[in-house]
């Protein structure tokens, strides 16, 4: 029983199984994360296929893999014959928006192996506070999307290999940094960085020994220019095939948008990493409109956020309350306006503040369109963290970007600060106090 994969791209790929056409993270077009990434390549050759998908699976919330523009594509008649496979969460934001444009939905159970037609199946499983990845079943063909996930411990590979009998046929996972590393003049940050990210692949293939691998879910880059300078170290799929060749452990796959692969067949990698080549040289930040904020405007956003993240404490646990406020939040940010020549300061707790100039305790550089996201989405920090539009005059001032960003997500997703959620995430609370250590 044939399975064959076509290339999409960045994480988006089809599996076409016994007439049964499925298509993951599908972005094919335009700027995601605040004008902060585009993708290398074009994708505009394989929109009819797009349109005759039977089901879509969508790894996580972030523009890059659930993109709402791309899913329009696909014409309103249609959307009731397509089915959007998606794991379920406490907020169930992607399927109630899939659902009201008027797709099929179905919820995936973590952990749990849910048909999805005849002999195809999928087992989705959580990763962090947003990821998750997949073990696609087609009769016995095993494909594995690992997607962003950062696996760090052997339970899961365990748990993994157990479930596919120990034969994985294709793995695909990320090959390079997705986040903001450093400030311009850091390249050696990014360049530890980008190693780190083609190591950990390494280290998939060496757990899971697969037959075939392909590295994706970068194939994006940053495009504006406050953040073009984030290119410099970003791996690319030629260093990620390398060094897979290099390990000998498993095949590289790598495919260029519309190319067509039988699974377990041979494939020659040279003429789409020649393409991919063509097209990472040519790569240049897009010239985005970007328009200064109102001041006052900003002031009031500002506080208006911080209504919104104390909406997270519950009252009915005071002594957590206090503990875990005095820990995650901060006295305040300082956040240097460089369009408007003002620095912004920022506290959860207090009002909100403005003076002219740059002080000289500032914390995070940016424009004030960007601080007007930030402020306007409870994801907004977490957008800048990704997309890399600031500097910042020390890994503290990161740090507390950090905090924020995570009090957002808790808030995004839903999630009150309660005595249950304290135990679920006391490793998750830890890790994020604790990485201000390692914050590039
Ligand atoms: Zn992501």
């Amino acid at each position: 029983m044939s399975t064959k994969i076509i290339w999409a791209n960045h994480a988006s790929f089809f599996v076409e199984h016994e007439g049964t056409l499925i298509v993951t993270d599908p972005w094919y077009f335009g700027a995601v994360f605040n004008n902060g990434w585009e993708l290398v390549s074009q994708t505009d050759s394989f929109y009819e296929r797009f349109l005759t998908v039977d089901f879509i699976w969508v790894s996580h919330e972030h523009p890059d893999h659930f993109h709402p523009p791309t899913l329009k594509l696909i014409p309103e008649e249609r959307r009731k014959d397509v089915t959007i496979l998606f794991h379920k969460t406490q907020d169930r934001r992607v399927i109630d928006y899939c659902k009201k444009i008027g797709f099929s939905v179905k919820e995936l159970n973590a952990g749990w192996e849910e048909i999805v037609k005849d002999k195809i199946s999928f087992y989705n499983e959580k990763n962090g506070v947003e990821d998750s990845w997949v073990i696609m079943k087609l009769n016995d063909t095993i494909v594995l999307n690992l997607n962003d996930c950062i696996i760090s411990d052997n339970n899961t590979y365990q748990e993994i290999k157990t479930l596919v009998n120990g034969k994985v046929d294709v793995l695909l996972s990320q090959f390079g940094y997705a986040e903001r590393i450093g400030n311009p003049d850091e390249p050696q940050l990014r360049k530890t960085e980008a190693k780190f990210w083609l190591d950990s692949l390494i280290k998939q293939v060496e757990i899971l020994n697969p037959d075939f691998t392909i590295p994706f879910a970068s194939y994006k880059f940053f495009s504006h220019d406050e953040n073009f300078y984030m290119n410099d170290e970003a791996a690319k799929p030629w260093e990620a095939e390398e060094m897979i060749l290099e390990n000998g452990l498993s095949k590289p796959i790598v495919l260029y948008p519309s190319d067509e692969w039988e699974v377990g067949s041979k494939n020659d990698n040279s003429t789409a990493l020649n393409k991919y080549k063509t097209d990472w040289d040519k790569l240049k930040p897009t010239n985005y409109e970007t328009a200064s904020s109102d001041l006052n405007q900003l002031v009031s956003q500002a506080d208006e956020y911080s209504t919104s993240l104390l909406k997270i404490f519950s009252p009915s646990i005071k002594l957590a309350n206090t503990v875990f406020a005095s820990i995650i939040s901060f006295n305040s940010i300082q956040f240097y306006l460089k369009d408007i020549d003002t620095t912004l300061s920022y506290s959860i707790r207090n009002k909100t503040t403005v003076e002219k100039g740059r002080k000289i305790n500032w914390d995070i550089e940016l424009h004030s369109e960007s601080l007007k996201y930030l402020f306007k989405f409870p994801y907004g920090t977490n957008t800048l963290l990704v997309n890399a539009r600031f500097s910042s005059s020390s890994k503290e001032a990161v740090a507390k970007l950090y905090r924020l960003a995570h009090l957002g997500l808790m808030v995004s997703a839903n999630e009150k600060l309660s005595v249950p959620y304290l135990m679920k995430n006391f490793t998750k609370i830890i890790a994020t106090l604790l990485k201000r250590n390692k914050i590039n």
